[in-house]
């Protein structure tokens, strides 16, 4: 979720203008931080998953699945025993709001520790924690981990419906009512809104069936009459940060043991981005229409996408401007680690940095790629600003760092320990997108977490040039990447290079091998082999390195893909790429049924199913 503060924040125009005292003392924070912390060694290797969760209404009569807008109702009690002295030690999850209201976003209690059997506390945390939310919800209402929801913006796909246009977002089609009653998220909309002096303005090309007229193009009128001329031909628009902030994903925060290896954790996950993007593709559908690409990114980035003219490159820089390639929310711009197998080359994008800060950490001692990673991070101006948290104690606080480093919404984060704790240099992988089913989402996981064991033992190298991954996290989204995606990847992992190091690969390539090319699931068995552990352990994550497999090979379905097949197959879908509000109530149904624990066997096989027998058959010889 990121950072939360209390008070009041400052309007963007008052906020601008204390852009630079935020930057020139998050900077010092970060320096503080890392001149006490750079040596620090032996850190465990902990980590802990981040879910998140849409609150739905089903009305069965009207066959209508429409959008809960409760979050802060159960924030509040949630979040009311984690504060209580007498529960707070038996917390065993732990909730925060996310951007739109009828988001919630949860934890395992505590980080997961270095320990193989700690992989078996996943699933069970995951479902205790649905189980938990469970215990809260009104009649007809239900939890779904869908990556989007279907209708997000058509009209009234809320309960209680609700009008759009509102002041903060100014969406033809969201309804303020829709982002979080935490002062962070309206004053993030309006900041971005204000800064670059117009709505955000996001298209996804649609998926052209057989009785889409070319080109598509919707008539967009606002409630006032005005028409919106924003639109593109071929795509589906959509004019708010809440068609992209109010996706659910999941992610992952990983401990390291030192910064060095947290900053090599850190490239390496850069590279496996794109591809965990594509393996965990869940969302085809927007505003009620299906669309050309499987996944959120793009959504997401543009749905923040606060530069402004000049910073676009549109028209002539004043002072001390930038012109900026991506959005806040994108892959990253180059790589942190001076590792053995690293190579200039490979940053090979022109990066843009504040040569100020730049200048300043290179003094204090920072690397050159620390400092330009950092010295990129702060080209940024903070979108939120509380008065209250102006002056500071550099030494003993983070929240200028915080601020900034938070609205860098990236596939990956370098995150420095907080001041005056025990926790350590830590990396946060955070491209993937939310699957239905407590066992899917597990699997994914559990995937990520060995791959990273994996990386550290045998000391791996998946380099590549940033502008590869960059072709990869585009390549990623698009319809079926995971079965006829090319992604350029690396032919030897083991070692440095001699000759041609990167081809083009299928996924089924990348993760289960191929001629000389080993994969990482093959990789993976030759870890687990070199390890101590227990058999029940050990068939679970065969179980879990089954699922990623066999979606990879194309044996079983990607969210995505089940999902598409879903709308398409569906006795109401007229090949117009309409997705009408009963086949939504029937998609979001089957999602509260899959998380609940239904099986489909498209989607897990019988992966899941042989999970159970194990557990009889333990049972039975007991
Ligand atoms: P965010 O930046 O998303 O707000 P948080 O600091 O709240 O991140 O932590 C999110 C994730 O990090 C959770 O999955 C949590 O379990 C995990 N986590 C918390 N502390 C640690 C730690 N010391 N090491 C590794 N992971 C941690
Ligand atoms: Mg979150
Ligand atoms: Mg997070």
């Amino acid at each position: 979720m990121g950072l939360l503060s209390h008070g009041a924040p400052l309007s963007w125009d008052e906020a601008k203008l204390q852009a630079d005292h935020v930057r020139k003392n998050g900077i010092e924070q970060f320096l503080s931080v890392y001149r006490k912390l750079k040596d620090r060694q032996n850190d465990f290797l902990k980590w802990g998953d981040e879910v998140e969760y849409f609150f739905v209404k089903l009305n069965d009569k009207e066959k209508a699945a429409k959008l809960s807008l409760n979050s802060t109702k159960y924030l509040e009690i949630l979040n009311s025993e984690e504060e209580d002295p007498f529960t707070k030690e038996a917390i065993d999850s732990l909730w925060r709001p996310e951007y739109a209201s009828y988001m919630i976003e949860s934890t395992p209690g505590t980080p997961y520790g270095h320990d193989i059997s700690n992989f078996l506390e996943v699933e069970e945390s995951m479902m205790k924690r649905r189980r938990k939310i469970k215990a809260f919800l009104e009649d007809n209402e239900y939890l779904v981990t869908l990556t989007n929801f279907p209708r997000l913006g058509c009209r009234y796909c809320s309960d209680p419906p609700c009008e759009p246009y509102g002041p903060i977002a100014k969406s033809i089609f969201i309804p303020d009512e829709f982002i979080n009653l935490h002062p962070r998220f309206e004053t993030l909309t309006k900041s971005i809104r204000e800064r670059r002096g117009s709505k955000v303005n996001i298209s996804v090309p649609i998926f052209h069936d057989k009785f889409v007229v070319r080109p598509f193009r919707e008539p967009l009128v606002s409630p006032d009459g005005v028409a919106e001329r924003v639109a593109k031909p071929d795509t589906i628009y959509m004019d708010a940060m809440c068609f992209g902030m109010g996706c659910s994903c999941l992610q992952m925060t990983f401990q390291a043991c030192s910064l060095s290896t947290a900053r090599y954790l850190y490239d390496q996950l850069a590279v496996m981005s794109p591809i965990m993007l594509a393996l965990s593709a869940g969302s085809p559908i927007y505003r009620g229409f299906l669309a050309d690409v499987d996944c959120r990114w793009n959504v997401i980035a543009q749905s923040v996408d606060d530069r402004t003219e000049e910073e676009l490159g549109q028209i002539p820089l004043a002072n001390n401007k930038f012109v900026i390639n991506k959005s806040r929310y994108d892959s990253i711009d180059c790589f942190i680690s001076p590792g053995p197998f690293f190579k200039h080359a490979y940053n090979d994008l022109r990066l843009v940095k504040d040569d100020l800060v730049y200048n300043r950490l290179v003094t204090e001692g920072v690397d050159d790629l620390l400092a330009q990673h950092v010295a990129h991070l702060f080209i940024r101006d903070p979108l939120v600003v509380y008065k209250e948290s102006l002056h500071q104690d550099n030494e003993a606080q983070s929240e200028h760092f915080e601020n900034i480093q938070s609205t860098n919404w990236q596939t990956v984060r370098f995150k420095p320990p907080p001041p005056g704790s025990s926790i350590g240099w830590r990396v946060e992988f955070r491209p993937m997108e939310v699957q239905m089913s407590d066992f899917e989402n597990a699997a994914y996981v559990v995937f990520v977490v060995l791959l990273t064991r994996v990386f550290l033992s045998f000391n791996l190298n998946l380099y590549l040039p940033i502008s590869l991954i960059d072709e990869n996290i585009q390549n990623a989204q698009k319809r079926d990447a995971v079965n006829s995606g090319l992604f350029h990847f690396r032919t030897i992992l083991t070692a440095g290079s001699c000759g041609k190091e990167t081809e083009l690969m299928t996924l089924d390539k990348i993760i289960n091998g191929e001629g000389d090319f080993l994969g990482l699931v093959p990789l993976i068995f030759i870890f687990l082999d070199s390890i101590t552990i227990d058999l029940h352990t050990r068939f679970r994550i065969l179980q879990y390195l089954s699922l990623i497999s066999k979606r990879a090979k194309g044996e079983l379905l990607t969210t995505a893909a089940y999902l598409r097949k879903f709308v398409t197959e569906h006795p109401d879908y007229k090949h117009d790429s309409v997705v009408s509000e009963r086949i939504n109530y029937d998609l979001v149904k089957m999602a509260v049924s899959v998380g609940e624990g239904e099986i489909i066997p498209e989607l897990v096989g019988d992966c899941y199913k042989k999970n159970m027998c194990f557990k009889e058959s333990r049972e039975q010889n007991l």
